[in-house]
């Protein structure tokens, strides 16, 4: 297929990651790279290779404003050297000042995955266990278990009220068949992303493979719907020192006169006018966001949620004019207080938290790459040879290096000739992702030395397992300790 799908409960591999940036409109990591003080080695070395809106956290990494990071693991099986990147992101952005939150996503492993509680429990603990061996702060950050945080609950309660089926259904595919558990895990799998925002609104980033994409557009529209109030009434009400309120009325005025005036619904207003003038295909959804497109116009989303049920072209052309009458109220507001659009987003979001909202930011998200299979292919939880569980015995991952799949040609004679292919080699990736840790220039060097054939396989994946095995000691002797740890921490690991 020529289309990249992302399904966050398959197991389809992205084989070309940039289509992603073409078609889901996440953008390439490097390019907001120079705005990240000390870049994680995940970061420098392209691991890390997209972003949806990460600016305000580099931003708020740089200017020490709050931020938050989180990320959910969902608790099927062991972790594994996979698993470890998520882990790592999440610490390294905790210690870069961040807000940690780490999540035990058993609610969705029990609905999506079927699992019994009593392996959830399990395997919650093993996934802890790593994680906080690898370095995370229980006493700065936070840890839960989604069926116990009912603050998440109440949450994902209110969310769902944003949410309705046949959405669901264009986002995950789910059909007829698809039990209300499964549909109610994804409600507080957005509860979860926005949580970090619950008691203040900050820039928060979730770190996730790219398959994960799906649930991040959704997030990031509910987040968009739950708020109240536009820009524009925020300037309306906003009162301050050196604000002249007058001509904020005005302004505000002057949007609603524009409404008035052509007969033209604002845009708050848009969807009930498109609901009394005529109903519509249940497609209509998409030809909007097309029509809008198409025309130049952001698909603001609480003016199409509507749309599922209500469109025709008239009402297509109405909310396009909508959309423009507004646009243009709200350029001229940028002008006359001399705002840039985030100052202006803080505005609006400050009189939605005066009036009781949540004043959510739309959540960030980082993508990384996956780890190919040390037998080629996927890296599998389901296939034990194919990556090394964190929870491997340190000989059995020194085995599992040296039986793994090269990037290597068929003679030393060849590979001294024409080096090896490390960009195609699951033992390079070891190195890049795990291996070299913080030492860019080891990395480097067994890259350089791959290509340029000083490098043959067999010392290459020694040198490999031998780290791998000492890795794997590290970790789990940490994890040993921090096994007589685990009841000091606030978290209940049982169901
Ligand atoms: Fe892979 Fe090392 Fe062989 Fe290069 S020398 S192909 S990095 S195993």
């Amino acid at each position: 297929a020529d289309e990249a799908t992302l399904d966050p409960w398959g197991s389809s591999t992205i084989a070309d990651y940039r289509k992603l940036f073409e078609q889901f409109g996440i953008e390439e990591f490097d390019e907001v790279l120079p705005e990240v003080p000390n870049p994680h080695y995940l970061m420098r070395r392209g691991v890390i290779f997209g972003h949806r809106d990460y600016r305000p956290v580099a931003d708020a990494m740089r200017n020490d404003d709050p931020f938050a990071a989180l990320s959910g693991f969902m608790p099927t099986g062991d972790p594994h050297i996979g698993h470890k990147l998520v882990f790592d992101e999440i610490i390294w952005h905790q210690q870069q000042g961040g807000d940690a939150y780490a999540l035990i996503a058993d609610l969705e492993a029990h609905s999506a995955r079927g699992l019994s509680w009593d392996e959830i429990d399990e395997h919650a603990t093993n996934y802890l266990l790593s994680l906080l061996a690898l370095g995370f702060d229980p006493d700065e950050g936070t840890l839960y278990r989604q069926s116990d945080n009912r603050e998440v609950q109440d949450l994902a309660f209110e969310l769902g009220a944003e949410a309705n089926f046949s959405e669901l259904q264009a986002i995950y595919d789910f059909d007829g068949e698809t039990d209300i558990s499964h549909m109610q895990s994804v409600v507080t799998q957005m509860a979860d992303i926005l949580y970090p925002q619950l008691d203040e609104p900050k820039p928060t980033v979730i770190p996730v493979g790219p398959d994960q994409d799906p649930h991040m557009r959704l997030a990031r529209d509910l987040a968009a719907r739950m708020r109240y109030f536009g820009v524009t009434e925020a300037f309306a009400s906003f009162e301050a020192d050196g604000v002249e309120r007058t001509l904020l009325r005005q302004a505000y005025d002057a949007r609603e006169e524009y409404a008035e005036d052509a007969d033209r619904p604002r845009c708050g207003e848009a969807a009930d006018w498109l609901r009394d003038h005529q109903p519509a295909p249940a497609d209509a959804r998409e030809s909007v966001v097309a029509k809008l497109d198409e025309a130049g116009k952001e698909p603001l989303r609480p003016r199409i949620r509507f749309l599922d049920r209500n469109a025709t072209d008239a009402a297509f052309e109405a909310l396009i004019e909508a959309v423009d009458g507004e646009k243009r109220v709200y350029d001229e507001h940028i002008d006359t207080f001399d705002l840039d659009h985030a100052e202006a987003e803080e505005l609006a979001r400050q009189v939605e938290l005066d009036n009781g909202g949540y004043g959510f930011q739309p959540p960030s998200s980082i993508y990384h790459r996956f780890m190919t299979g040390l037998t080629g292919g996927k890296m599998s939880s389901s296939i034990p040879a194919s990556h090394i569980s964190l929870l491997d015995d340190p000989e059995d991952g020194y085995d599992k290096v040296k039986s793994a799949t090269t990037g290597g040609r068929s003679t030393a004679e060849e590979q001294r000739k024409k080096g090896g292919k490390a960009d195609e080699c699951p033992v390079y990736e070891l190195y890049a992702y795990l291996l070299s840790g913080d030492d860019d220039e080891f990395a480097k060097e067994v890259y350089d030395e791959c290509v340029g054939g000083e490098r043959l396989c067999g010392g290459c994946k020694e040198q490999a397992a031998e780290l791998m095995e000492q890795f794997l000691e590290e970790h789990q002797e940490k994890r040993a300790e921090w096994e007589d740890r685990l009841e000091e921490l606030d978290i209940d690991l049982d169901s």
